[in-house]
């Protein structure tokens, strides 16, 4: 015997098959009559009857004629056939009936059948159906129910142990209990008095290559049974995926779309058959929908996720926008910081600053820089006679003609109340005598009419410089020399523009 008796002899009791089962394994050993005991014995039990009928029926046999009753049943799919599903639905009752915590009965059979319905398909591909392979394959694991059932502790350690270290199942029971489910399996099959095509496959499910060469094909396609449940039942990965249809393709000489149908006929049946074991079939579904579901899921993402950079960019747009309106409204800001608001000029906050950048700037490239300082002659008279708001009207127009006949590279200030500056970069004190000139005739012509009387003022100014390599770089001297030149063209009458010699 293959099954190592000796090492089984511990303290497990060995579950006796359920009673009916006994009666009909009894009735088909039968030597005469076999058959007729075989349907009277499932008779007596009508939801057994009902349910290997409605198995008869489905689509698994695809029989042409309705199969009624059980005595049909024997006559059309053969008298082990009938044995075995109704084996098939005795031990699966039985062993869920007696469920406990910490192990998932219905999760157990169910990856059961879908490993028994996946045996019957190969096994049809391969050489015509085998009576025994759908219940060998369905019970391949039934030593990890008994094992549970008679040392639930012990085996919730292997469990763990399977889980905490990724071990095979099989070696960390090797190690708690001694033997592992496959010897379990074989001995209870062989105990409860099934054939040894079906208990020797069992033994040595986990690895075919040591069975002996008559169960070979038989245990090879147990433990590929086994991974094509675990399709649907278990970790999905890609190589486990290719692995198998690599097994399908190598051993079984499948297409990839032969394969690929296998693959998802397992699911249908499986559905199916868990509707007659009344096993929810959950969320099983055939692999191909699974597929198609992921790309789904996928083609979701990547359009949450084209959404997401689409929103992101807007964002970024936005943000740039409101930078942008930002950067506008602080140049602005500072705009309007640097100005007169009267006049439209920079006041005198701006021209202080510039007249120190600008200066530096000439020294530092040797360049020449003049200033022009004016101021508005007999101004307080103006406002005496005619009034603060004609002296405004007045200012701002000053401030005009200042600001036409300046080059953009100048800069006009309102220096004071009626005192008015312009730096001239890189001119020499000549060309800022001339622009002061053209300043004061322009000021001569500005006529401001109040209540019929035409007003008009005139313009004295002092016009200093910087020359590069002379002594007369900073700024308060250019600035107070501009002034005694403006005081001058005061004092000489008015009207009129000095330059600082
Ligand atoms: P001078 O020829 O010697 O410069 O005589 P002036 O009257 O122009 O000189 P003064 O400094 O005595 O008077 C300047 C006047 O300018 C005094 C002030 O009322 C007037 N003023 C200063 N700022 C403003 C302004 O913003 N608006 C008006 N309407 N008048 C101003
Ligand atoms: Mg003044
Ligand atoms: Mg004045």
């Amino acid at each position: 015997m293959i099954v190592a008796q000796d090492i089984l002899d511990v303290d497990i009791k060995l579950p006796s098959a359920p009673g009916v089962a006994v009666r009909i394994l009894e009735a088909v050993r039968e030597k005469w009559a076999g058959s007729e005991k075989l349907a009277r014995v499932i008779s007596a039990d009508p939801a057994l009857a009902a349910r290997i009928l409605k198995v008869a029926n489905s689509s698994l046999y695809a029989l042409p004629q309705k199969i009624n009753s059980i005595q049909k049943a024997v006559t059309v799919i053969g008298t082990n056939l009938v044995k075995n599903i109704a084996l098939s639905f005795v031990i699966v009752q039985e062993m869920r009936g007696q469920a406990e915590g910490g192990f998932d009965f219905d999760f157990f059979w169910k990856r059961s059948l879908t490993a028994a319905v996946a045996a019957d398909l190969l096994a049809t591909r391969v050489s015509g159906r085998s009576d025994d392979v759908f219940v060998t394959a369905l019970l391949q694991d039934i030593g990890i129910a008994v094992m549970f059932l008679s040392r639930s502790r012990d085996y919730l350690l292997v469990l763990d142990e399977k889980m905490a270290n990724n071990r095979p199942i099989e070696d960390a029971e090797r190690e708690i209990f001694g033997f592992d489910h496959q010897q379990m399996g074989a001995r209870v099959l062989a105990e409860w008095g099934l054939p040894e095509n079906m208990h020797v496959p069992i033994a040595y499910h986990h690895m075919p290559e040591k069975v002996p060469e008559i169960y070979r094909r038989r245990t090879g396609m147990l433990r590929l049974s086994d991974r094509l449940a675990s399709i649907y039942h278990g970790t999905r990965c890609v190589e486990k995926i290719q692995d198998i249809k690599k097994t399908l393709s190598g051993a079984y000489g499948m297409t990839e779309s032969q394969a690929a149908e296998l693959v998802d006929a397992v699911a249908e049946r499986s559905i199916e058959m868990l509707n007659y074991f009344e096993i929810p079939p959950a969320d099983m579904k055939p692999f191909s929908q699974i597929l198609q579901e992921a790309n789904e899921e996928l083609g979701k993402l990547n359009f949450s996720y084209e959404l997401l950079v689409m929103e992101l960019k807007q964002a970024r747009d936005q943000s740039d926008d409101l930078a942008r309106r930002l950067k506008e409204a602080n140049a602005k800001l500072r705009e309007m910081a640097a100005r007169d608001s009267l006049t439209g000029l920079y006041n005198h906050g701006y021209f202080q600053d510039a007249m120190e950048r600008e200066l530096q700037r000439c020294v530092r490239y040797r360049r020449p820089l003049s200033l022009v300082l004016a101021d508005l002659d007999r101004f307080k008279s103006v406002n005496d006679r005619h009034g603060h708001q004609v002296g405004d009207r007045m200012l701002r127009k000053v401030g005009a003609t200042f600001l036409g006949n300046v080059r953009n590279s100048d800069i006009a200030a309102r220096y004071g109340g009626e005192e008015f500056a312009v730096i001239l970069p890189e001119t020499d004190i000549r060309g800022a005598g001339v622009l002061a000139e053209r300043i004061r005739r322009a000021v001569e012509k500005i006529e401001v009419a109040d209540h019929g009387v035409t007003v008009r003022l005139t313009l004295s100014a002092g016009v200093s410089a910087y020359y590069p390599g002379s002594d007369s770089g900073n700024k308060a001297g250019i600035i107070s020399a501009a002034d005694k030149a403006l005081y001058l063209s005061k004092q000489s009458g008015r009207n009129r523009i000095t330059l600082v010699k």
